[in-house]
């Protein structure tokens, strides 16, 4: 069971503390808050602890799982808020992502956005995308090289169901928060490579890097989206830690 009372408190406290550090970075490094918001990264947390973030002020979740989506719909429907997929996006979901989130943030492959392409013109609907970046280098990890970055928006241009709103990464996991710098960089540095380049339609580029433990490096370096969970909603018990 989970107590809501109790919970309430603490994520209204660490909405605050949150709220609070994004505000002294962005005062530190010269940022104007407007430009940086808060996506709530709440998987594994219960729609009703979601709906106290959001009767607190927040307008922004990002889920992990389709399925997750999809149980918490019936909650978050009601809710005015937008919901972003920042998981990996399996093709045998796209029929249901686009149901459920009103932006996906980890579109990576070409033959992925075809098909949503496909469905959404069935439905003439669009959904907002931001692509993902393997900035870490990583075989394991999720988003295309940095430096296909520019011929994949290209490539997205046939698809007009899809707002290439943005980058996003993931990054470096590691103890040393130090060590995701040089990412959050390489990610500015790929939206400014691909804005040089004049394409149509891409007249400007989010950035949606930094969570819990480096939000103060991501607002130095650049974000304008961080997506922060722990630090809202405690640690995830074990086995919960998805990153891609
Ligand atoms: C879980 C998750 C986050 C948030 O991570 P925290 O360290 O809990 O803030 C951000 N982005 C993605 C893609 C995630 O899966």
């Amino acid at each position: 069971m989970t107590n809501f009372a109790g919970a309430m408190d603490d994520i209204v406290h660490n909405l605050k503390v949150v709220h609070q550090r994004i505000e002294n970075a962005c005062k530190k490094f010269g940022r104007n808050p407007a430009d940086v918001r808060l996506l709530l990264a709440t998987k594994t947390v219960d729609p009703e602890i979601i709906r106290i973030a959001v009767e607190a002020g927040e307008k922004l979740i990002g889920e992990n799982k389709v399925q997750e989506l999809k149980d918490k719909d019936e909650v978050l429907s009601k809710l005015n808020i937008e919901r972003h997929f920042i998981g990996h996006l399996q093709t045998n979901k796209i029929k249901e992502v686009i149901k459920y989130a009103d932006c996906i943030q980890s579109l990576d492959r070409i033959d992925v956005a075809e098909q949503l392409d496909r469905r959404l013109q069935n439905l003439a609907k669009s959904i907002d995308i931001f692509v993902q970046i393997n900035t870490s280098n990583e075989e394991r990890k999720f988003g295309i090289p940095p430096e296909r970055a520019i011929s994949f928006i290209k490539e997205l241009k046939p698809f007009e169901t899809l707002k290439v709103r943005g980058l996003m990464t993931i990054g470096l996991l590691d103890s040393d928060f130090e060590v995701m710098r040089p990412c959050l960089k390489l990610l500015k540095k790929t939206r400014d490579n691909v804005l040089n380049q004049g394409i149509e339609g891409i007249d400007s580029l989010m950035l949606s890097m930094g969570m819990s433990h480096d939000i103060e490096i991501a607002i130095e370096e650049g974000t304008n989206m961080v997506r922060v969970g722990s630090a809202i909603f405690g640690n995830r018990i074990p086995g919960n830690q998805v990153w891609h």
